[in-house]
């Protein structure tokens, strides 16, 4: 959309350490001009201390960060052309909707026609229109969570940038709010970086996604290359069920040595026969997790090693299933579903 050079967000070798804590430990990065880019990973890996220092809120130790071609590492915070929307949507419980949305066009003196037309607009891309006059207490939460979205995008930035901002939903509301939220970023064709420490959040609105580890990112990719090729076995194991063949039993089972990734609904329980190009094991059902449309079985391979298995309810009932438990059950996929994660140095993970 844009015809500035360079990407969106560039970040260079950017490293924070707070005392001895190595909270960002050296990252680079580029994100493109419109794209929706999600940060995911586990507590205390690092994202929010890289958004963070995105937004300028935080000094990187090393390292910087350039917004389409401009160095802004050393810059505050308004200085650059970015917003953040906060999981606790921060919004001023005293003034009504309204004045929420156009708090930021009041503070750069926009005029009040411009100001008023701009936050109506804002209000309707996030779909509240006629809330003007409510105060944040008379909203749900979601709404709430819209108004503090409405209050970034009232200042057309170039990127926003959103901290778990569906954390304090209930289930159903967040995943309506994700649907929404991939909406209105594709409607507005702003940079959108998104942390979350939820895979499926991450999996289902982003255009590309960074899995942190421990201050470093393990893999970027889109929704379907990391969920389907991680890079590590810890890429695995948090994007998805971690279902791992290693050691004895991938070469009893797979005749390779190495670590080796299948996802759960890749593998059939019994039924047909393996065919020429299939990969079977026995073993035996541990548990049966019944979760309405799907059940997931834990089974314990004769071969050692557990996987789990997940296969759609269709035909079956909770009783049916629960049944199964204890049961001796084959385990067949395709071998083109089994994929070799790269094994790394890192010595926190095993194997
Ligand atoms: P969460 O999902 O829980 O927000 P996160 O991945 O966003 O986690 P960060 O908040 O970036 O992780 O924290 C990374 C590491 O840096 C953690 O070990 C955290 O305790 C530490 N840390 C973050 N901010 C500070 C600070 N101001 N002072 C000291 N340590 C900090």
């Amino acid at each position: 959309m844009s015809t500035e050079a360079g990407p969106a967000i560039r970040l260079s070798g950017l490293r924070k350490t707070f005392g001895t804590v190595e909270a960002v430990a050296g990252i680079d990065l580029d994100i493109a001009d419109g794209e929706f880019f999600s940060m995911l990973g586990p507590s205390g890996s690092g994202k929010t201390t890289v958004l963070r220092m995105i937004a300028g809120f935080e000094l990187p130790t090393a390292g910087t960060v350039t917004l389409s071609d401009r160095d802004v590492t050393r810059l505050a915070p308004f200085e650059r052309n970015v917003n953040t929307v906060f999981q606790d949507y921060a919004l001023f419980p005293h003034m009504n909707v309204q004045a929420n949305v156009e708090y930021g066009l009041m503070v750069r003196k926009v005029g009040k026609a411009e100001r008023r037309q701009r936050a109506a607009e804002a209000l309707a891309t996030v779909r509240l229109e006629g809330y003007g006059d409510r105060k944040p207490t008379a909203l749900s939460g979601g709404q709430r969570q819209r108004v503090a979205l409405a209050r970034a995008l009232v200042n057309r930035p170039k990127v926003l940038l959103l901290d778990e901002p569906l954390g304090a939903l209930d289930l159903k509301l967040r995943e309506e709010m994700q649907v929404e939220l991939k909406a209105i970023q594709r409607e507005v064709g702003i940079t959108f970086v998104f942390v979350t420490h939820d895979q499926e959040e991450a999996l289902t609105m982003s255009d590309r996604i960074a899995v942190f580890n421990q201050g470093r990112i393990e893999q970027i990719g889109t929704p379907a290359e990391v969920y389907e090729r991680p890079a590590s076995a810890f890429v695995a194991g948090f994007v998805g069920t971690s279902n791992l063949l290693t050691g004895t039993t991938a070469e009893k089972v797979l005749g390779r040595a190495g670590v080796f990734s299948i996802r759960p609904e890749k593998i059939r329980l019994n039924g047909a026969a393996p065919s020429i190009d299939e990969i079977s094991a026995a073993g035996r059902v541990a548990e049966v997790i019944y979760a309405g449309p799907a059940t997931r079985f834990v089974v314990d391979l004769d071969a050692g090693g557990r996987l789990v298995a997940v296969q759609q309810n269709q035909q079956t009932s909770s009783a049916d299933v629960a049944a199964m438990r204890e049961r001796p059950v084959r385990l067949t996929w395709h071998a083109e579903h089994v994929v070799a994660v790269p094994v790394s140095e890192d010595p926190l993970k095993g194997e």
